[in-house]
């Protein structure tokens, strides 16, 4: 998707769900805690089912879901992922709400 056309449908939600899947290790904990958004591919790792590809094997999701409530599945599987590879953050104020940390 054009960067330009990415920000314009980024103003209408809260958060971002940033999901690299090149360094997904196929725990398989995403897809226990939210069988909705991810499942396991042939390949042994994730797919993000509703994600948009931004670049080679990243993939986002807007959401106005609720990502405060950590009983949220989508907000459990990014706490719950042993590799780090998923991150909330609140578009507002780019405040990461769960998951993994900025890479440096
Ligand atoms: S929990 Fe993390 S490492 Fe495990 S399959 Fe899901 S994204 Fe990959």
């Amino acid at each position: 998707m054009p960067e330009e056309q990415q920000l314009e449908q980024q103003k209408n939600y809260k958060y971002v769900v940033e999901y690299d899947r090149t360094n997904c290790i196929g725990a398989e904990m995403c897809a226990f805690v939210d069988p909705e958004n991810f499942k396991m591919n042939e390949d042994g790792k994730a797919d993000l089912v509703h994600g948009k590809e931004k670049e080679g094997n990243q993939f986002f999701l807007f959401t106005n879901d609720n990502m405060e409530d950590m009983g949220n599945p989508l907000r459990r599987a990014a706490d719950s992922c042993p590799a780090g590879v998923i991150r909330i953050t609140e578009i507002s104020t780019g405040r990461r709400v769960a998951g993994a940390p900025e890479r440096k």
